[in-house]
């Protein structure tokens, strides 16, 4: 009735998903940057094992197909340039970042972060598919308000008081009507930005953070994900992930967006605060 495959038989892992004429394997790619020496190592893979051609994912992960008897081959050609596959099932799956420090809009380097959150936690389990999205600044290029676990750089700012002339030119030019140009005050609602920077002087950068936000997702019935704190460093970033992580497995059912609005983002907050992590 089903042919020659025997499915239960298939060494069925992580990053190995059992079709019925191959395997599809998805490798678990370190942000960014993927080298010649690595795409050389996919090509022949996809060459001589599989179709001849490559899946990009909507993640910024590679998939590709290949015959049952190839697999041990293909992960071991992997694991030799450095790749290992990954991203399936109830894991951390492939971290997604911008572009980063290339991009002129560039607040943080979004691909070194990925990369330090790639090194780790990817691949480790959770109750549910957990996806994590850096952008380097709030023009949100990765969707994060829209993922998991959301991460973006931006900006903190100020307006000195003494430089600023009240010439009301910055009246009408947030998008967001965060300049309080009266009294000389950012209002709470400023994204973070910055392109007030350029232009008046009086407008100053007075930090810069990493903005953490949880509970997000795509899909049929989208859901943006609640602000959950500032962080000054990147292992700050990392220590609240893992905080999250903890949680999340021990109290978590469905997904990060189901786990956040079961226990509400308050007492989430209480619990990080307590352990010293935001
Ligand atoms: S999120 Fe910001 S830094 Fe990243 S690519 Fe988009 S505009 Fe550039
Ligand atoms: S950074 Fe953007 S949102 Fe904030 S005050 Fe400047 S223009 Fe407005």
């Amino acid at each position: 009735m089903f042919g020659d495959i025997m499915f239960c038989n298939q060494n069925y892992k992580f990053g190995v998903i059992p079709k019925k004429d191959g395997y599809a394997i998805r490798l678990a790619l370190k942000p960014g940057y993927i080298t010649s020496e690595q795409l050389d190592a996919i090509s022949y893979i996809a060459k001589n094992f599989g179709e001849d051609r490559i899946h990009i994912t909507t993640r910024q992960g590679i998939g590709l197909k290949i015959k049952f008897e190839y697999l041990e081959e293909a992960e071991r050609l992997l694991n030799d340039v450095g790749i290992k596959l990954g991203s399936t099932g109830k894991r951390i799956r492939q971290i997604v970042a911008c572009i980063g420090t290339e991009c002129p809009n560039s607040i943080g380097d979004s691909i070194k972060l990925a990369g330090m959150i790639h090194d780790e936690f990817e691949g480790i389990w959770v109750p549910k598919k957990l996806k994590i999205n850096i952008s380097g600044c709030p023009n949100d290029c990765t969707h994060h308000q829209f993922c998991d676990i959301g991460i973006c750089f931006r900006y903190i700012l100020k307006i000195d008081k003494k430089e600023c002339s009240e010439c009301g030119k910055c009246r009408s030019f947030c998008e967001v009507d965060a300049i309080d140009w009266k009294n000389k005050v950012i209002k709470e609602n400023c994204i973070g930005l910055g392109e007030c920077l350029k232009l008046c002087n009086a407008i100053k950068v007075e930090d810069k953070v990493i903005s953490i936000f949880i509970g997000g997702k795509g899909g049929r019935f989208p859901k943006r994900g609640k602000f959950l704190a500032n962080v000054k460093t990147e292992n700050g970033v990392i220590k609240v992930i893992d905080g999250i992580i903890e949680l999340y497995t021990k109290f978590g059912k469905g997904r990060v967006c189901d786990f956040v609005e079961h226990v509400g983002i308050e007492s989430i907050k209480k619990s990080l605060k307590e352990k010293g992590l935001i």
